[in-house]
């Protein structure tokens, strides 16, 4: 149900005029992935690749982010990978406020009815868009935050990281503090058994 749900929404996105984005697209790039996802990473919005092809992360930058997630032991069809925008910006220019306000409330109900136990916001633009804090990375990691009420880490864009190798090593210790964060969760959110004693 939620798959289709999902579905309803990327069809929506399709036809959507509400932000001036949607005049530079080839395709509008939803965001997909496994529906009833543990794990959902959020992007900034596509690029000439996702813009071509309608997937988030498959040009260079989604190479280097399917590494970062297979060293976690995350398949890429196990998680669900997002966009705060669903159109191309213009020669990749970053998004602007208006252009993400108009489109967040897609990423809102994919996070609805995906109901993930931890949100992996890559990069700046993702980050300060949905913490709403004009923040540096360096100084939003290795903390938990929340959106919506799901913790939310945050991590380098895997652009930046293309540019800036070494600090892949960051980006790998976010993605083990994400992946941390959900097991930690997992247990803490096993209701008592019926008779079990008070601890
Ligand atoms: N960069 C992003 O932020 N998202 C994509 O889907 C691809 C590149
Ligand atoms: Fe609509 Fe979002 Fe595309 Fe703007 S970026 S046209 S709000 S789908």
């Amino acid at each position: 149900m939620g798959a289709e749900l999902l579905a309803a929404v990327a069809a929506e996105v399709a036809g959507c005029t509400l932000c001036p984005l949607h005049r530079g697209r080839t395709l509008t790039v939803p965001g997909e992935g496994n529906p009833v996802s543990d794990v959902l990473l959020v992007g900034e919005g596509p690029g000439a690749r996702e813009d071509a092809t309608g997937r988030p992360f498959v040009g260079p930058a989604g190479q280097l982010l399917d590494e970062l997630l297979g060293s976690v032991g995350w398949a890429r069809e196990h998680v669900f990978i997002a966009n705060v925008v669903k159109c191309r910006p213009p020669g990749n220019r970053d998004p602007e406020p208006d252009e993400i306000s108009a489109c967040r409330p897609y990423l809102d109900r994919q996070i609805a009815l995906i109901e993930p136990k931890i949100i992996v916001a890559l990069g700046r633009s993702a980050a300060t868009t949905l913490l709403e804090a004009d923040a540096s990375i360096a100084s939003l990691r290795g903390r938990v935050h929340r959106y919506r009420g799901v913790p939310l880490v945050v991590t380098y864009h895997p652009a930046y990281l293309l540019r800036n190798l070494p600090d892949k090593a960051k980006a790998w210790e976010d993605l083990l503090f994400a992946r941390q964060t959900l097991r930690a969760a997992a247990v803490t959110d096993v209701p008592p058994r019926a008779g079990s004693l008070p601890l």
